[in-house]
């Protein structure tokens, strides 16, 4: 028998042994027995919490919390390379366990946990219950987070919509005045783009819209962000640009379209596109930026068209 029966025992009260047993359990069982009730405390709370939003980030913050209180988690990364998401929670540390989670048919992406301290098997265990918790809320949490982007995407060309765009400006605003850094929008919009369909036909049309997206891409920075705002127009948004090096992009895109090899069942269809160029100046609403992107647009194309324009810069 071990000290604890024997104590038990010594006690002499036959009909309290049982709850004397528990109350004198040895610093190891009574640590397990804490853990079973964390357990079953976490079971019941982490449903209820994680049901709270659809967020995926807000869920594995709450989930993060949940497991630092419980058993010291550091740090919590969640990486879904399908969906191109990373995100960190908390800190890294010296020791990590990591899962691949799995649905009946669907990866949902890999999730580690870091702590200073070594993970023993209860506390592997532990975490293996909660990631039971965890996986369909996060599995919902992703198909809210696709169904949310396609909402946001124009479906010809993939780049972001009218809706999309606002956000970002709505953004993109905040950060400009936050960091006082100059913010540029062009206005982009296709050249006799009617005749193109009528000559070619509506699907050579297409095509040419989506060459003349992926040209955009290549000749923009990864920061930069286009959305198609109407028809055959596009908005650039160049984040920390000023005028003169906005006047550059605007140049490098339009020269790269007017080169770009466009081929449609074996015929060329020759593309040029007018861009308006505008800075945001400080104070002014961002409709009123665009508004003179447009303008300038209007003067690239009465300029005879394939022309990159811009206003006096003046309010
Ligand atoms: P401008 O140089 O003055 O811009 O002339 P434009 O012909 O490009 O301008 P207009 O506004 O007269 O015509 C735009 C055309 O773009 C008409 C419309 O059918 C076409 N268009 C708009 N959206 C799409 C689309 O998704 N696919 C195709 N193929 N054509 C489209
Ligand atoms: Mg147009
Ligand atoms: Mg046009």
């Amino acid at each position: 028998m071990g000290p604890t029966a024997q104590s038990n025992i010594k006690t002499g009260h036959s009909n309290v042994k049982l709850f004397t047993a528990s109350q004198n359990l040895s610093p190891a069982s009574r640590a397990l027995k804490n853990r079973k009730t964390l357990q079953e405390q976490l079971t019941e709370r982490l449903p209820r919490l994680l049901q709270t939003t659809l967020e995926l980030e807000q869920q594995l913050q709450l989930y993060f919390k949940e497991l630092h209180n419980a058993i010291g988690i550091d740090g919590v990364e969640y990486v879904n390379s399908n969906e191109n998401i990373t995100y960190n929670i908390g800190r890294r540390s010296t020791h990590s366990c990591s899962y691949r989670l799995l649905t009946e048919r669907d990866l949902n992406g890999e999730i580690s946990f870091s702590r200073r301290a070594r993970f023993d098997e209860d506390e592997l265990q532990l975490i293996e219950s909660t990631l039971g918790q965890l996986v369909y809320p996060l599995r919902n949490a992703l198909s809210y987070r696709q169904a949310v982007q396609l909402a946001l995407k124009d479906p010809l060309t993939g780049v972001g919509n009218r809706i999309a765009m606002d956000n970002a400006l709505h953004h993109e605003l905040q950060v400009t005045q936050r960091n006082q850094q100059p913010l540029s929008l062009l206005l982009l919009d296709l050249d006799h783009f009617k005749v193109i369909n009528d000559t070619f036909g509506h699907s050579a049309g297409d095509l040419a819209l989506k060459h003349a997206v992926d040209c955009v891409r290549h000749a923009i920075r990864d920061v930069d962000m286009i959305f198609r705002f109407g028809g055959e127009e596009f908005v650039i948004v160049l984040a920390n640009s000023g005028l003169e090096s906005s006047m550059i992009v605007a140049e490098r895109i339009r020269a790269r379209i007017e080169a770009m090899q466009c081929n449609f069942e074996g015929q060329d269809i020759p593309l040029t596109t007018s861009v308006g160029v505008a800075t945001h100046t400080v104070g002014e609403n961002i409709r009123d930026t665009l508004q003179r992107a447009d303008q300038a647009l209007y003067n690239a194309k009465g300029d005879g068209r394939n022309k990159v324009a811009t206003l006096c810069e003046a309010k």
